[in-house]
């Protein structure tokens, strides 16, 4: 993409409704614009970062076997009074009626959904298991929307739904989304960790949220700092492998790790060692769940079993919040000059800075780099204004691409251009040809 036919509505001022670096951020690189309150558009930057985390939670969804799928964003009333929420999930949810005077709602998710088209296709033990997922838009009124798209009343989530013939098996759903959750946020460069935590309006007994460690979180956590040490890696995983996904799920949850809704002071000091008890603000990212029956009893979902008898089967489900993801990464990676994106995530990999504009060699080397990395999948963002070079720079480290060619004139001269890390500031002279190649080295890894 060349910045001069892109639409990057970058701000100089901070805006001052945002309140915390990730808001200020998004507004000022135009990643996104307020539409109402906690409502966004996402513009091509943010729309581009927000795509790719979606494209990571589809791979590792599917990699561990879960099926993906749509629902729609509106749904009739009656089903989630069936289950009993349609009183109980109260203000956040937003109530619609149609011209027919059917009640309607704006999903806040879909437990009831999934479970009403379970229960009029599958009839049989031999269908299962069986997890369905989707990445649809919610909304949830919230009282205090917030913090730009980390608490919006609008937001884009991953949720799946397991059904299982019994107790066993759907504790297995949930290791399983344990691990697939785990490799999720490293691909994303976070460390996420699983705390014990509370089921709220979902209910359930078995329930982990998925917590970056934040100063500016709303959760309020405790932990073993152990558990930082702790890395899934390139380890291979078997996701039907019982043993294996429970061995991980005990790795990872024996730690001391619980929000301040789980968190019991007495067990904390008599579990970890003075000098690993950590206490610190984290943004959740997501949430899995096992409720067992809950919605199956209530709302006939059950199979014939191999015995011939019929069982409601036990569900859980999984959410992952894709929207505030964005708010998150850039939570955990920034400094005072703007964002820093994990390679895996970010909207360009490499930006071309071009020092001296209408200058024909620069020119030049620009357009040959621009095109070789273009055919290498490396997506350039080439900044071709006639813009100053201290400008672009800035608007380079703004946006955070992870890595900067910068060309001009005098470097030509030796047959070089300069590559630079945005997240640890070195630069190389290089050949261009060997930018190329070495990104496309960095990329191969990603
Ligand atoms: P919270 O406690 O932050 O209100 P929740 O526990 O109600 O969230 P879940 O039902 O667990 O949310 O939804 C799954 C994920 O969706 C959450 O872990 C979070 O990352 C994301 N999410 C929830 N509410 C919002 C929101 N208002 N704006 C953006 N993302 C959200
Ligand atoms: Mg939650």
């Amino acid at each position: 993409m060349r910045l001069s036919r892109y639409f990057l509505p970058v701000l100089k001022e901070t805006p001052s409704e945002a309140q915390i670096v990730s808001h200020r951020l998004m507004l000022r690189s135009g990643m996104i614009r307020q539409a109402s309150a906690g409502i966004y558009s996402w513009l091509p930057l943010g729309f581009k970062v927000l795509k790719k985390i979606e494209a990571i939670v589809h791979e590792e969804q599917q990699r561990a076997g879960h099926i993906p799928m749509l629902m729609p964003t509106l749904q009739s009333a009656d089903l989630w009074r069936e289950s009993g929420r349609y009183e109980d999930y109260g203000d956040e949810m937003l109530r619609i009626t149609d011209r027919h005077g059917h009640d309607m709602l704006y999903g806040p998710t879909n437990e009831e959904l999934i479970t009403d088209i379970f229960r009029n296709t599958v009839q049989s033990y031999k269908d299962l298991p069986l997890t369905l997922y989707h990445i649809q838009w919610k909304f949830r009124d919230e009282r205090r929307p917030r913090f730009g798209v980390m608490r919006g009343r609008e937001f884009y989530m991953k949720d799946g739904y397991n059904f299982d013939i019994d107790r066993d098996s759907a504790i297995h759903a949930y290791n399983r989304h344990m691990v697939s959750y785990l490799r999720t946020y490293e691909r994303m460069g976070l460390k996420a960790i699983p705390m014990r935590a509370d089921s709220g309006p979902i209910g359930g007994d078995d329930t982990h949220e998925f917590l970056v460690l934040a100063d500016t979180g709303e959760s309020e956590v405790f932990y073993d700092s152990a558990i930082l040490d702790l890395q899934l890696g390139q380890r291979a995983v078997d996701f039907d492998d019982r043993e294996q996904c429970a061995a991980i799920r005990q790795e990872w949850t024996s730690p001391y790790a619980r929000t301040d809704e789980t968190h019991d002071a007495a067990l904390f000091e008599a579990e970890v060692p003075a000098e690993r008890r950590r206490s610190s603000r984290a943004i959740e990212v997501g949430q899995i769940f096992y409720f067992g029956t809950k919605y199956s009893d209530k709302m006939g979902a059950s199979v014939v079993t191999p015995e011939g008898t019929r069982v409601p089967v036990h569900m859980g489900s999984h959410g992952i919040g894709v929207s505030r993801l964005v708010g998150a990464i850039i939570e955990a990676s920034h400094d005072e000059r703007g964002i820093i994106w994990p390679e895996a995530v970010a909207p360009f990999k490499v930006g071309i800075v071009n020092l001296k504009q209408g200058d024909g060699a620069a020119d030049a080397a620009c357009e040959t780099l621009y095109a070789q990395l273009q055919a290498a999948g490396l997506e350039p963002l080439y900044d071709d204004r006639s813009e100053r070079a201290g400008a672009k720079f800035a608007t380079m480290d703004l946006i955070g691409l992870p890595w900067r060619i910068t060309v001009g004139p005098r470097g030509l001269k030796n047959g070089v251009v300069e590559l630079t890390s945005r997240k640890s500031g070195a630069t190389q002279e290089l050949r261009p040809e060997d930018a190329v190649a070495r990104l496309r080295d960095i990329y191969a890894g990603v």
